[in-house]
């Protein structure tokens, strides 16, 4: 089915003048899509013009499977259903600051890292625009907010996808899509070069976070299949170039994992490599995930590797964590099949 969110704004007048309407409908029928207002309940469109939009198109809002809410904090995950039986999740974390989204970009992923679930089921596609921008605008109708921060930290990995999701960028940050300031997007790579390379020269001053979680190859190709292919000499590189292009901070994630990448060793080596860029670290104690042989290092240990950083010149923190009661920490998201859904998550509200 056609969803008119993939649209470019003169594909939905093209659209919309084939159908024998005139071209303003067009723009009626956006600002009531990116509201996620059903077709059925466009009020200032013809009644009939509404029942065809329905028989032809997707739906703005996805459809929600479930929602599982934390009770710890303020976290919400969503599971949305995407077509073919399959469904992604999506995250809703509230801040001091306000609300923010962490969606996914692909059904599956095929990176491969060992401590991530998003690797464990397989990949089955890539998302469109239109269905990253549903799971922002779905999360706003649900809960009657507007979304101001977005992080592309789900499912699936955002360069592997680059059309897509360069497209999601400007649909999400244009005033006439969503109007989130581009400086309040950030996109996670697990370290694909091309498109980190690509990704500068795009004029979209997005955050970019790269997935390093090691300082030497043979630890990060351990964990990382894609270090095999682009190195942490050659990933680095890419970063410095980056900053060079864009004049924009770069974020290393930095997964601590005990016994494998946490010592003030590895910490010294890592302040080592990062020497002079300009760039944040956050660390991550590593979440569990079903299956996972990597456990988290104690409080201890993650603050003394934050302090050598930080005495090395390297601006580093520990992040906050949220919703893991609800797997919905980083790592945890997946894609699972309609059926397993309604097991896993029996007596979780819709
Ligand atoms: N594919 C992109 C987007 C996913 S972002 C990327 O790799 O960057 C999700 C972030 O969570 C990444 O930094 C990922 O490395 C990290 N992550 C994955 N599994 C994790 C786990 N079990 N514990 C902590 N962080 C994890």
């Amino acid at each position: 089915m056609l969803n008119l969110l993939d649209l470019t704004t003169e594909d939905m007048q093209q659209y919309v003048t084939g159908l024998g309407y005139p071209k303003y409908r067009a723009a009626q029928v956006r600002k009531w899509l990116y509201e996620g207002v059903p077709f059925e309940e466009m009020s200032d469109l013809p009644s009939e013009m509404r029942a065809k939009l329905a028989s032809e198109c997707e739906q703005p809002s996805l459809e929600i499977k479930a929602k599982l809410e934390s009770k710890l904090d303020e976290t919400k995950k969503y599971l949305f259903a995407v077509g073919g039986g399959n469904i992604i999740e999506s995250v809703l974390m509230r801040y001091k600051y306000g609300w923010s989204a962490c969606i996914s970009s692909q059904i599956g992923c095929r990176m491969g890292c060992r401590f991530c679930a998003s690797s464990g089921i397989g990949f089955v596609g890539d998302l469109t625009a239109g269905q990253m921008l549903g799971q922002i605008i779905s999360m706003n109708r649900d809960n009657g907010i507007r979304i101001g921060h977005v992080v592309i930290m789900g499912i699936g990995e955002p360069m592997d996808n680059y059309d897509n999701v360069v497209s999601f960028l400007k649909k999400a940050t244009s005033e006439d899509g969503l109007g989130i300031s581009a400086r309040h997007i950030s996109l996670s790579t697990c370290g694909v070069v091309p498109g980190i390379e690509k990704l500068a020269n795009e004029g979209l001053p997005v955050t970019l976070s790269v997935s390093l979680h090691a300082p030497s190859d043979d630890i990060r190709s351990s964990m990382m299949p894609i270090n095999n292919k682009y190195s942490i000499d050659k990933l680095l590189n890419a970063c410095n170039s980056y900053v060079g292009v864009t004049g924009r901070r770069i974020t290393f994630e930095y997964s601590l994992i005990s016994g494998v990448n946490d010592s003030k060793e590895h910490a010294l080596m890592l302040a080592r490599k990062l020497k002079g860029m300009l760039c944040h670290v956050n660390l991550i104690p590593v979440n569990k995930i079903e299956n996972g042989v990597y456990t988290r290092p104690d409080r201890k240990t993650i603050d003394a590797f934050a302090e050598v950083l930080n005495g090395a010149g390297i601006s580093a923190t520990v992040r906050r964590e949220l919703g893991r009661d609800i797997d919905a920490a980083c790592g945890q998201l997946r894609r699972t099949l309609i059926e397993q859904a309604a097991n896993n998550n029996e007596g979780s509200g819709k």
